[in-house]
């Protein structure tokens, strides 16, 4: 429903996947009889949680099974890995170190696994979803879940700007649109400029951790305190209750944006004092209002920023898209239509255009050339950087070279010299943000530019570049213009995971895949070897009389060695040779007993 009106020149359309890899849900989507569609996982859901559990006999779990026994091995379960990405966050689990790149690189193995059972082929390509406000650090940890789970990541893209993309398609007119994006665990607004095949981003502003799971944070917090009142018990450190009412409380929400009232029902949540405790407390949509108030108006702040940095005022939108799950809710609904005074589009799913808008770019950068229906003309995208990019220079001063919401990808160079006299080497630190002094900015990078020739203060020049791609991925470099000597890097923040661990990581999740599969494999031959057995055993006993001796006690000794191999197997030990052992008995008694089967 989202770009029903999409067309595509070339008929052969190669399978990029575009994948909207969400704090609290990734969604997947793919181009199919020139069609962006969502690929539904192994479940049949249209979207996945990104989640990842480990259950004790070192299984690993994504999605819909990792959500279900999250409340019964809450702390060896990941949840809202998203928040971390780009930080130095790290997971210890049964001896193996997991950082953010990793455990998003396992979800994206799930999705690229769901998408290749779908398509009956193998998939390589994807073009993956982020934040706006992403920094370039999360963006290349994204980058490199991608290249650990195995993926060709063609191009990383905003979120606002994919759904405004499977959006754009839709609606021939020129206009400009306010993309508000309030999904599980970040919120981003855009205004974007659609008309004439060309999307681009006039501006972006938003709040990294703002986003549906305070909302079930503050449900759970009004729980707990409820719970307190009736029964003066602290449930803080009970992980498992805690589970199951975090899991109530979203679900509680979501009912609140269909209904006025809902029941919060949990039957044996605790004990105290050996007796079992059952919860029961009704939430109305009015008090569960008062509860998020504030959470809401926060994401007045950054409506207001992206208007003014677009340089329009609100009259001036063409319409007002919503994106991410929580602007299901009535309350976001109407602060939105009380912050731009227009009533909000609903004719996109907000769960799914992001995917859909990636596979659209997906199939656009394989070569496929999409057109706006109507329009006839090719696409254009024009993405711009969230913020504003300087250097450290004299008196702790932040000098811009790039400005916020400048289009990507771009190139900007300014000319420096040194501070002091005969300076022979310089450091170029690379900040971050809006602040005009360098230490209220993030540190992005530092290096340094060595051998310049001994000369008075300021005679010296010195050429620093900022170049980024279409990514949104930073390179720095710095040229003595007397010597020609450069110097550059490409800004790998201090949690950004080196070639060499990430070529590891990769090495890890695909032998783990190969175990995962070796278990897969084992489970079913079991299955099959004792289903096998009980037909043989049931078999021998019926038809004791017309068997001839030799075939009887062939087939009794087959079953004994199968029997003998089966009872002695370990899934958590098994071996290739081991299932190669096992399938040749397996085949033996179904040889010996294949008269009486
Ligand atoms: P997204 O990141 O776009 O998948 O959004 C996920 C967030 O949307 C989660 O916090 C969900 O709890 C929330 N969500 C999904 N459906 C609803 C609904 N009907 N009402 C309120 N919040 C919802």
């Amino acid at each position: 429903m989202c770009a029903s009106l999409l067309k595509i020149k070339e008929e052969n359309v190669g399978k990029v996947i575009g994948i909207d890899l969400g704090t609290t849900n990734s969604c997947v989507s793919v181009i199919e009889n020139m069609e962006p569609v969502i690929v539904p996982n192994s479940a049949g859901g249209r979207t996945t949680p990104s989640i990842v559990a480990f259950a004790k006999n070192g299984e690993r779990m994504v999605g819909d099974m990792a959500k279900r026994q999250a409340a019964t091995n809450a702390d060896r379960t990941i949840v809202s890995i998203k928040r971390h990405m780009g930080t130095n966050w790290s997971a210890r689990i049964d001896g193996t170190e997991y950082r953010p790149q990793t455990i998003s690189a396992l979800i994206l193995m799930q999705l690229k696994a769901d998408a290749e059972a779908f398509l009956g082929e193998t998939v390589t390509d994807a073009v993956i979803t982020v934040p706006a406000y992403f920094s370039d650090g999360q963006r290349q940890a994204t980058k490199d879940a991608g290249k650990i789970a195995g993926l060709n990541v063609l191009r990383i893209i905003n979120e606002p700007t994919s759904a405004a993309l499977s959006y754009g398609l839709d609606h021939g007119e020129a206009q400009k649109v306010m993309v508000y994006d309030l999904g599980g665990g970040t919120f981003d607004v855009s205004i974007i400029e659609i008309g004439d095949g060309i999307i681009e981003v006039l501006a972006t502003a938003g709040d990294n951790h703002l986003g549906g799971d305070d909302f079930d944070q503050r449900i759970a917090d009004w729980i707990m305190k409820e719970f307190k009142k009736q029964y003066r018990a602290d449930l803080t450190r009970d992980f498992a209750a805690m589970q199951r009412i975090k899991e109530a409380a979203e679900q509680a929400k979501k009912e609140l944006s269909a209904t006025d009232s809902t029941q919060i029902v949990l039957p044996y949540l605790t004990q105290i004092k050996g007796e079992p405790v059952h919860l029961d407390l009704t939430l109305t949509r009015s008090e569960f209002e008062r509860l998020v108030y504030d959470l809401i108006e926060r994401t007045a702040g950054p409506v207001q920023t992206a208007l003014s940095d677009a340089g329009i005022s609100a009259a001036a939108l063409g319409r007002v898209l919503l994106v991410g799950g929580s602007t299901r809710i009535p309350a976001v609904q109407e602060k939105v239509r009380r912050l731009t005074g227009k009533e909000p589009s609903r004719n996109i799913n907000p769960d799914e255009c992001v995917a859909k808008g990636a596979a659209i770019l997906g199939s656009t950068l394989q070569g496929q050339s999409l057109v706006a229906a109507g329009t006839g003309q090719e696409l254009l995208l024009l993405d711009v950087t969230p913020m504003s990019l300087s250097i450290e220079t004299v008196g702790g001063v932040a000098t811009r070279l790039v400005e916020r919401n400048s289009t990507l990808p771009t190139r900007y160079s300014k000319i420096f010299s040194t501070a002091a006299p005969y300076q022979r080497d310089v450091e170029i630190h690379v900040l971050q943000g809006e602040r005009p002094m360098a230490r209220d900015n993030k540190t992005i990078g530092k290096f340094k530019l060595k051998g310049i020739r001994r000369a008075p203060a300021g005679v010296p020049q010195i050429e620093v570049t900022f170049d980024i791609d279409a990514n949104g991925i930073l390179k720095v470099s710095a040229r003595d213009m007397d010597t020609g000597m450069q110097q550059s890097i490409t800004i790998t923040a201090s949690d950004r995971m080196t070639e060499e661990e990430i070529e590891k990581a990769m090495r890890d999740a695909h032998e783990y895949a190969g175990a995962d599969s070796l278990k897969r494999d084992a489970l079913e031959l079991i299955n099959a070897s004792q289903s096998l057995l009980n037909r043989a055993q049931m078999a021998l006993k019926e038809s004791k009389k017309e068997m001839d001796k030799e075939t009887k006690k062939q087939v009794k000794a087959d079953i004994a060695s199968l029997q003998k191999l089966v009872s002695r197997f370990r899934l958590e030990k098994v071996t290739q040779e081991q299932l190669d052992e096992i399938r040749q008995a397996k085949e033996k008694l179904e040889q010996s007993a294949a008269g009486i089967l």
